[in-house]
This record gives structure tokens, C-alpha cells and sequence, in this order.
């Protein structure tokens, strides 16, 4: 197995939930450091009950990850493709977004070769499961920071602007905003008005609000440059904090602990059992399978729904 791409809290819950389910199959595991780049540089270790103990409530992953660009050619998968022929791995379950299962659809299609896939990544925009791997916690962390932000802007009324990860996507902002209470969220998929958010900041200052939060996904705007503009428009003291890398860290959530070790679970056996090609993921709370080709070809959108819901919490 790998985990592969951006590494996200949880991951190491998955590797535990594979290596487990397979040894209690009677299948050895062994995992490749560093990605697909471990398996075309034959870097990989065996996974025991052992060595698995003790990471579950570890963020990040014990295999470490990496980008590989190597793999992207066809060549590096030919390579990575003779390196697990000649070590006797029969099957390779790879834990990462939506690039690395591209990856592994590559693999697979070209040579004829067992994958399964998990969605692990804190972006939760990978189609065919409710949730991946890493997006609770991640959803947690930046929660967490608000919750405290909003501390020091209510003593100082002030705005706070507040930059989450989400280059492409809005999930993790919606989901950050909605459970922070802030006042707007800005997502990279839905047009807004900049001029109209002042217009409501202003109206809930004249109704007594003294301070205000706005969640910006990193693929919506700068922070920066919304906290200007704010501060222009309405004259409030204003702030920006971009969470950052913070978000990938930390100790998972009994959430993504829980969903992490079934998904690599069920990998493990659905792969032993014979099948390939496909993305394990959960749907209203029941393991499902996915193809990766459908996976990948569909698009997760957001919710209208709960970006609706920000604007009435906050009128
Ligand atoms: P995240 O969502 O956290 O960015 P990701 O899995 O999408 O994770 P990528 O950097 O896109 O991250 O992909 C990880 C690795 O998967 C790449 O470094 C590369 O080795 C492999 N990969 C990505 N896209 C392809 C592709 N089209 N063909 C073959 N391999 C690919």
C-alpha cells in the first residue's frame, strides 16, 4: 500500500485498518515510502500488527508521502509495475486524492494490475463517498482557530477575515463557517458580492453586532485583499489570518479515526477478494464501492443548501 499526494489526518488509521484486516486474511502486507516514488525507488517496508500499533491517533502518515512525477510517465509506471512483479506484491491499495487515484486507474489499465482506492485527502471533493479521509479533522482544526479568533474580535470589534484551505473548492469553508458561526463564507464555485457583505456588516453593526467573521476558501480570494476591502467599505477595524498548513496536522478526529480504519478495511478485503478499480468510500453511513473511472469522472459540487443556511444563521 501507499498513501499518496497530501497527506491528511486519518491516514495512518487507514494503513492500520488495511495491514489488519489483510493479516487476518492471512495476507502480508508491505508498505512503500514516500508514494509511488517509493515504488518505483523499491523503498518499502513490511507491516505487521506491530507496526501498525500506536498510530491511530497520529495525524499525518507513517508511510510518508510525496508528488511523483515520474509515475505521471509511462516509463516510471512500467518501472513501479516491474518493481511490485518482482517482489511478489499482488495488489497495491492507494490512499490519496484525486490525482493519485488517477494514478492508480493509470496502473491498472495499462498493466492488467490489482488497485483499490481510498479517498484520503482534507478536500473532500472526491465523488462516491460522503466523506474522505482527513476533511472532519481538518474541518475541526480550523473551527478550533476561529473559535478562539473570535474571542480577541469581539473584545476588539473588529472583523476578522479568515483564509481555509480549498484552492479549487469550497467544502472545507462551508463546513468551517457554517459550524463557527461566521457572518460569510467566500467559495471559489459561487459568485459574491463583496459590496453586499459590507452592506450586511454594516446592518448588523447598527443592530448591535460588534464583531464579524468571514471564511474565505484560498481558491475564492486573498485574505488580505478581502480584509482591505472591508475595511474600506465599512470603516471597521479589520484582520486577516490565513490558517494554512495547520489544517493537515494534528491528531484525527474519533470521526476520520473511525471512517479511515473501515474504508481501509474494506479495501483490504474487497481487494483479496478479488475485485480491482474501484474507490471504497461511505454513503449515509453504509461502505460502498465505487469504480475509479466513475469517481473520477464525476464532479462533487457543493451544497447550495448550506451555503444558504450561512446567510440566514447570520441575518
Ligand atoms: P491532494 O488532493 O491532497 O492534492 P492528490 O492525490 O490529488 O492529493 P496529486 O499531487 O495530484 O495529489 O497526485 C499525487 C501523485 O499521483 C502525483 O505526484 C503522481 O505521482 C500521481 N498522479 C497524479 N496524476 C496522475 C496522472 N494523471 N497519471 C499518473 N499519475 C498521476
Amino acid at each position: 500500500m501507499i498513501t499518496s499526494g497530501g497527506d491528511a489526518p486519518g491516514m495512518n488509521a487507514a494503513v492500520r485498518g488495511v495491514v489488519r484486516a489483510a493479516l487476518a486474511r492471512g495476507v502480508e502486507v508491505v508498505g512503500f515510502q514516500h508514494g509511488y516514488r517509493g515504488i518505483i525507488s523499491e523503498d518499502f517496508v513490511n507491516l505487521t500488527t506491530q507496526s501498525v500499533g500506536g498510530i491511530i491517533h497520529q495525524g499525518g502518515t507513517m508511510l510518508r508521502t510525496a508528488r511523483s512525477s515520474q509515475f505521471r510517465d509511462y516509463e516510471g509506471r512500467k518501472q513501479a509495475f516491474e518493481v511490485l512483479m518482482s517482489n511478489e506484491v499482488e495488489g497495491l491499495v492507494v490512499i490519496g486524492g484525486d490525482g493519485s487515484l488517477t494514478g492508480a486507474k493509470t496502473l491498472s489499465e495499462e498493466f492488467d494490475y490489482p488497485i483499490m482506492g481510498l479517498p484520503g485527502t482534507i478536500d473532500n471533493d472526491i465523488a462516491g463517498t460522503d466523506f474522505s479521509i482527513g476533511f472532519d479533522t481538518a474541518v475541526n482544526t480550523a473551527m478550533e482557530a476561529i473559535d478562539k479568533i473570535r474571542d480577541t474580535a469581539y473584545s476588539h470589534e473588529r472583523v476578522f477575515v479568515v483564509e481555509v484551505m480549498g484552492r479549487r473548492n469550497g467544502f472545507i469553508a462551508l463546513e468551517v463557517a457554517l459550524s463557527s458561526g461566521a457572518e460569510a463564507v467566500l467559495i471559489p464555485e459561487v459568485p459574491f458580492s463583496l459590496l453586499e457583505i459590507c452592506d450586511n456588516l454594516k446592518k448588523a453593526r447598527t443592530r448591535g453586532k460588534r464583531s464579524s467573521i468571514i471564511v474565505v476558501a484560498e481558491g475564492a480570494g486573498r485574505a488580505s485583499d478581502v480584509r482591505d476591502f472591508v475595511a474600506k467599505n465599512t470603516g471597521f477595524e479589520a484582520r486577516y489570518i490565513v490558517l494554512g498548513h495547520m489544517q493537515r496536522g494534528g491528531s484525527p478526529t474519533a470521526f476520520d479515526r473511525v471512517l479511515a480504519l473501515r474504508l481501509g478495511a474494506y479495501a483490504a478485503n474487497r481487494l483479496i477478494n478479488g475485485y480491482s478499480g474501484e474507490m471504497i468510500g461511505v454513503d449515509g453511513g453504509k461502505l460502498v464501492h465505487n469504480p475509479i473511472s466513475y469517481v473520477l469522472s464525476t464532479e462533487r459540487t457543493i451544497d447550495p443548501e448550506r451555503l444558504l443556511l450561512v446567510d440566514v444563521m447570520s441575518s
